[in-house]
């Protein structure tokens, strides 16, 4: 439905996928009584076959008002003879809309032909509707849209009684068509074929041709759908939305430029993204008890209290975006990705396999590169949310990027803060142990492997492959990245190191030699802190920094 009637919501067109492919049919249709012409027509096939030939005549004289043989018109008892010449808007590109974008597609199609660098999104985006309507333009906002780009787009609902419908219908199309002989197009919102419940659809309005009477249009739902044709008839009686059994409407708006802002295509996302990232979501979420929340560059979805997902979404998600976009990463992922926050045990292991059909393998969340989806129970804290929120960022701005780096930042700020205006990673399990072993006073994790030895060098860990990080980890990879990335923090090297390394990762692909310079520089250069930097090689490092973990305490 593309008209703002609520009590009409029903039968919205779905242009993604139209429901029946357009396939062409000839049907040879009895003209008019004098002209006696047969007149080949092209109809929507999946009208055709529940639609008796005689209802198609009946509806031809109207249609072919002499204009098509250019005699005049005979039945003159309906209607005075109009001719109506040929035109033609030449040079519209055709755009393929996308999903429920109709109303968009189509302006940004005569804007091209205006030579304004815009797409649909640009459209949507004009309009103000917001993202989480999850849908694209009613007239009511197309309407707002092509005003505010600088369209006099007339009035735009026109009320026709339906007793005496077929005059009012013609004055209707007599102007459409003296627009299109002035080089003005429309836009018209119309039903998208004779189907019962059929739905409302935006289509271009370029031209006329007397011979064949028929309408010239760009059919958005279509990739080739540039300049199709509808017999008048059809389209005339296609065009009155017939909310009111009394009183019809028919919707048009012009698209004269007035005072055309220049406009240009966005780069990043815009509230058009989001809206079709939302109709794409929304089937996917169950109908109960979620909260969905916009919050770039992720769209939030939890079972929480609504207050809570939106407390989430703001504190932990949004929080980490800025921290993390000011200190290391400059563009945002390349696609929406969804943040999944089950509340409990029980509604993440049952949302995973229903939602996902995904059996998860750790407790507290993952990221899946199919769904476009980190998926986190969040009742085990937001730690591993942050965590995974440094992986799309890190893939983004340095794809390159090594596992032990990556997963050596992500881990660090799996327990996080706020120190000076910027994030920083505090001590945590890591250092003992995972939750499950580790008991008071035990030494587990990273401690017990220094003190067995069992810690690799700093060039072995930068050179691990990543399949050889992940794949055969002896349970040290994670934790001794991360207190490396935690050295490098509390010695104010660690953004140093980052970007540095991204400068540098065409030569040094491992980071190792880059490591090695941040650390000697900064010896170089401190007094005091020497002590800690200043040793001759990356074996002593090692050694020294083995016995500064050592002392930290979680
Ligand atoms: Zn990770």
């Amino acid at each position: 439905m593309r008209d703002a009637a609520p009590q009409t919501e029903v039968g919205r067109h779905s242009p993604g996928k139209p429901t029946m492919p357009y396939r062409r049919l000839t049907l040879a249709v009895l003209a008019t009584a004098a002209a006696a012409t047969l007149a080949a027509q092209k109809l929507d096939s999946s009208n055709s076959p529940q639609r008796p030939a005689a209802r198609f005549a009946q509806i031809g004289p109207l249609s072919l008002s002499a204009a098509a043989t250019g005699k005049g018109d005979t039945d003159k008892s309906t209607r005075p003879a109009v001719v109506y010449k040929d035109v033609l808007i030449p040079g519209v590109p055709h755009l393929r809309q996308k999903p429920d974008f109709c109303g968009e597609a189509c302006a940004a199609m005569y804007l091209q032909k205006l030579g304004r660098p815009v797409d649909q999104d640009y459209v949507f985006d004009s309009s103000g509707l917001d993202p989480m309507a999850a849908r694209g333009c009613h007239t009511k906002e197309l309407a707002a849209a092509l005003k505010k780009i600088g369209f006099k787009i007339g009035p735009v609902w026109h009320k026709v009684p339906a007793a005496d419908h077929a005059k009012h219908i013609q004055t209707q199309w007599k102007a459409l068509h003296a627009d299109l002989l002035a080089g003005v197009p429309s836009i018209v919102c119309m039903h998208y074929d004779h189907k019962p419940g059929t739905t409302e659809h935006f289509r271009l309005v370029l031209g006329y041709r007397a011979k064949s009477d028929e309408i010239i249009y760009h059919e958005p739902a279509e990739a080739d759908g540039a300049r199709r044709r509808m017999k008048k008839a059809t389209f005339l009686k296609l065009w009155p939305l017939k909310y009111n059994s009394k009183q019809w409407t028919l919707i048009r708006l012009r698209l004269e430029p007035d005072r055309l802002e220049q406009g240009t295509a966005a780069r990043t996302f815009t509230a058009a993204d989001y809206a079709q990232h939302l109709m794409k979501l929304k089937g996917k979420v169950p109908s109960r008890g979620f909260t969905i929340v916009i919050q770039p560059p992720f769209v939030v979805i939890g079972d929480e209290s609504p207050a809570m997902v939106r407390r989430r979404a703001q504190g932990t998600v949004k929080w980490a975006v800025d921290k993390l976009k000011q200190a290391y990463f400059p563009k945002d992922p390349t696609r929406i990705l969804d943040i999944w926050l089950f509340k409990d045990p029980t509604s993440y292991r049952k949302h995973c396999k229903s939602i996902f059909n995904h059996n998860p393998t750790t407790p507290y969340g993952y990221f899946s590169h199919t769904e476009g989806a980190l998926i986190m129970d969040i009742h085990t804290g937001g730690g591993t949310l942050v965590h995974e929120i440094v992986h799309p960022f890190m893939a983004a701005n340095f794809p390159e990027c090594p596992a032990w780096l990556n997963e050596g930042l992500g881990s660090l700020y799996e327990q996080s803060a706020q120190r000076d205006g910027q994030i920083v990673g505090l001590t945590n399990w890591r250092l003992n142990g995972g939750f499950q072993r580790f008991k008071e006073g035990e030494e587990l994790g990273l401690k017990l492997a220094i003190r067995q030895g069992r810690v690799p060098s700093f060039k072995s860990l930068c050179s691990t492959t990543d399949y050889e990080f992940y794949q055969k980890d002896n349970g040290t990879n994670y934790a001794q990245a991360r207190y490396l990335c935690y050295y490098l923090q509390e010695h104010g090297l660690l953004r140093k190191f980052y970007h540095a390394f991204h400068a540098n990762r065409k030569k040094d692909p491992t980071g190792y030699n880059t490591l090695r310079a941040v650390l000697g520089r900064k010896s170089a250069v401190l007094g005091r802190e020497d002590a800690v930097l200043g040793r001759k090689d990356m074996d002593q490092f090692k050694k020294d920094w083995e016995q500064w973990v050592l002392k930290l305490r979680f």
